[in-house]
C-alpha cells in the first residue's frame, strides 16, 4: 500500500520513459551477462561543426594558457607559484598565507556558485566545453584519429590479429598519450614548484623525491583517465554528474532530441519527399548522433545523466538534416518547455538565488582582497617568567615580536607600544623583512613598578610599516609587575 502511494507520487512529478536497455551500439556482441557487464569500448566518430569548432578553440584558448603561465615571471620570480611546501602562494603581487584562508574560501565559493548559476542556466557545459577530463580526452582522441584512422578504420583495426602494423599504430598512440601526459603533468607541477628547472631536474633525475613523484603520478592519471577510463570517470566516478539533475529544471537549456519532430524514425532515400504521408519524422535514422557522442548515448532516448552537453550530436544531425534538405535543429540546445511548445523562463526564482550569491560571493571577495593587510603581526610573551627585576629596581617584561611580510618587497617595519607611560623600549624598533619572509624581533620593556597603578597593565603594540602611513596593525598584551 505505502509503495502504490510513493509510486503515484512520484509518478505525479517525473515523466516516466522507457528506455530500451540495449541502445549503446558500440560493439555488439560483446557483453558479460551478469550483475557488472563488460565495458563496450567506444569508438567516437569525429565530427565537423559549430559547437565543436566552439569546443575546439576554447580547448586550445584555455590548454595554451595552462601551458603558458607557469613560465610567466614577475619581480624576477615566478609569476603563479603555489608553494605548498612553505605555504604561500603567489599570484603577480599577491602572495596568499594559510591567515588568507578567508580569500580562498570566497574564491570556491565563487567557483562552487558559478557553476551551479551556469548548470542551472545552460546544464552541463562545463563537462562538455571546459572540464579537464573532457579537453584532455578530446585530445587523446585526436591522437587517436591522426594515427589509427576513422571510425570505421579502429574498429577494423581492433578486429584485426596482432601484425606489424596493428602494433606499430597502437604503440604510436600509446606512446603519444604517455609523452603528452608527461608534459602536461610537468606543467601542472610547475604550478607548485619552481617550472624553471623542474624539467631538466625530472630528466636528469634531480628533481627531488616528492616533485619526481607528483610528476609521475599525474602523467599516469592523465594517460589512465583520458586513454582508458574516458566516459567511465563522467558516469560513474564524477560527483557531479550525479547532483546535477538537482539544478536542473524545465528551462535550463540542455542537448535535447525533438521527438515530436523526429519520430517515428526511419530510412529514406534523400528524394522522397512525402515520408510524412507514409507517418515518418525527420529522424532518418541514420546513427551518427550515436556514433559522434564521446559518452556513446543515444540522445533520442531523452535527457540522460551521462551527456556531458559537448553538442557532438547537435554538429552530427544538422549535418544530416542540411544534406537531407530538411531544416536544423531537430537535436538542439533547448528546454523542457520549449519541447512542449511552452514559452522560455529565463528570470526564476532558482536561477535569481544562485545569481545573488554569487554577486554577494564576488563583492566579499573583493572586499577581503581590499582590506587585507600586507602584513601578519604576532606577540609571543616569554614563558620563562612573568617580569625580572632589573638591577635600578624597575621591573622588565620581554616579548618577541614576530613579523610576515606578506608583500613581495623588502619592508621596514617599525613598531610602537602604547598604554605604559614611560616605560623604556630594550631593543632595536625597526626590522626590515624581505618579501614573503617571517621574521622575528625580541625586545623587552622596563618600566618603575611605583608609577603603575596595578600589576597588570594591558598595553598595545603598534607595528607600522615604514613609507605607508596608513598600514598599520595593533596587537594587545599585557605587562605584569611585583605591585
Ligand atoms: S548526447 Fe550529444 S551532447 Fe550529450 S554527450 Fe553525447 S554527443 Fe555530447
Ligand atoms: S543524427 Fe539526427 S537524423 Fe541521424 S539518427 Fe540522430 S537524430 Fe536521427
Amino acid at each position: 500500500m505505502t509503495n502504490t502511494m510513493a509510486e503515484v507520487s512520484v509518478t505525479d512529478k517525473i515523466d516516466v520513459k522507457n528506455i530500451p536497455v540495449d541502445v549503446q551500439l558500440h560493439k555488439p556482441g560483446k557483453t558479460t551477462p551478469g550483475r557488472y557487464p563488460s565495458r563496450d569500448r567506444i569508438y567516437v566518430r569525429a565530427m565537423k561543426g559549430m559547437h565543436q569548432a566552439i569546443r575546439r578553440y576554447m580547448g586550445f584558448f584555455f590548454m595554451g594558457l595552462f601551458m603558458l603561465l607557469p613560465w610567466l615571471r614577475y619581480n624576477g620570480e615566478q609569476a603563479i607559484l603555489l608553494n605548498i611546501a612553505e605555504q604561500k602562494f603567489s599570484i603577480y603581487a599577491l602572495t596568499l598565507w594559510p591567515q588568507d584562508f578567508t580569500i580562498l574560501a570566497w574564491i570556491f565559493i565563487i567557483a562552487a556558485y558559478g557553476l551551479f548559476f551556469v548548470t542551472t542556466f545552460y546544464g552541463r557545459v562545463w563537462c562538455g566545453y571546459l572540464c579537464p577530463q573532457s579537453v584532455w580526452t578530446f585530445i587523446f582522441m585526436w591522437f587517436e584519429e591522426k594515427i589509427q584512422g576513422s571510425r570505421n578504420q579502429r574498429m577494423k583495426l581492433d578486429q584485426q590479429p596482432w601484425s606489424f602494423n596493428k602494433f606499430s599504430k597502437k604503440f604510436l598512440t600509446h606512446l603519444c598519450w604517455v609523452a603528452f601526459a608527461l608534459f602536461t603533468a610537468l606543467i601542472f607541477v610547475g604550478y607548485f614548484t619552481p617550472i624553471d628547472h623542474l624539467f631538466l631536474n625530472f630528466f636528469t633525475l634531480q628533481a627531488g623525491f616528492w616533485a619526481t613523484l607528483a610528476v609521475l603520478f599525474f602523467t599516469f592519471c592523465t594517460y589512465g583517465n583520458a586513454g582508458w577510463m574516458r566516459e567511465i570517470m563522467c558516469t560513474h566516478m564524477c560527483p557531479y554528474a550525479r547532483f546535477q539533475s538537482a539544478m536542473f529544471d524545465k528551462d535550463t537549456f540542455t542537448v535535447a532530441y525533438d521527438e515530436r519532430r523526429g519520430e517515428t524514425r526511419g530510412p529514406r532515400s534523400r528524394k522522397d519527399t512525402d515520408y510524412k504521408a507514409r507517418g515518418l519524422g525527420d529522424c532518418i535514422d541514420c546513427n551518427l548522433c550515436v556514433h559522434v557522442c564521446p559518452t556513446g548515448i543515444d540522445i533520442r532516448n531523452g535527457l540522460q545523466y551521462e551527456c556531458i552537453n559537448c553538442g557532438a550530436c547537435i554538429d552530427a544531425c544538422d549535418d544530416t538534416m542540411e544534406k537531407m534538405g530538411y531544416p536544423k535543429g531537430l537535436i538542439s540546445y533547448t528546454t523542457e518547455n520549449r519541447l512542449q511548445g511552452k514559452g522560455a523562463h529565463i528570470l526564476r526564482p532558482k536561477l535569481l538565488g544562485y545569481f545573488a550569491v554569487l554577486l554577494i560571493g564576488c563583492l566579499a571577495f573583493a572586499y577581503t582582497l581590499h582590506s587585507r593587510q600586507p602584513l601578519e603581526f604576532d606577540i609571543l610573551r616569554d614563558r620563562g617568567a612573568l617580569f625580572r627585576d632589573t638591577s635600578e629596581g624597575w621591573v622588565e617584561n620581554t616579548y618577541t615580536l614576530r613579523v610576515i611580510n606578506k608583500s613581495q618587497q623588502p619592508q621596514t617595519f617599525v613598531f610602537s607600544v602604547s598604554g605604559l607611560e614611560d616605560a623604556r623600549w630594550i631593543g632595536p624598533t625597526e626590522l626590515t623583512v624581505a618579501g614573503g619572509e617571517t621574521a622575528s624581533l625580541p625586545i623587552s620593556l622596563a618600566a618603575d613598578p611605583w608609577e603603575l597603578a596595578q600589576p597588570v597593565t594591558d598595553i598595545t603594540f603598534t607595528v607600522r610599516v615604514e613609507g605607508q602611513p596608513d598600514i598599520e596593525v595593533s596587537q594587545t598584551n599585557r605587562f605584569f609587575s611585583r605591585r
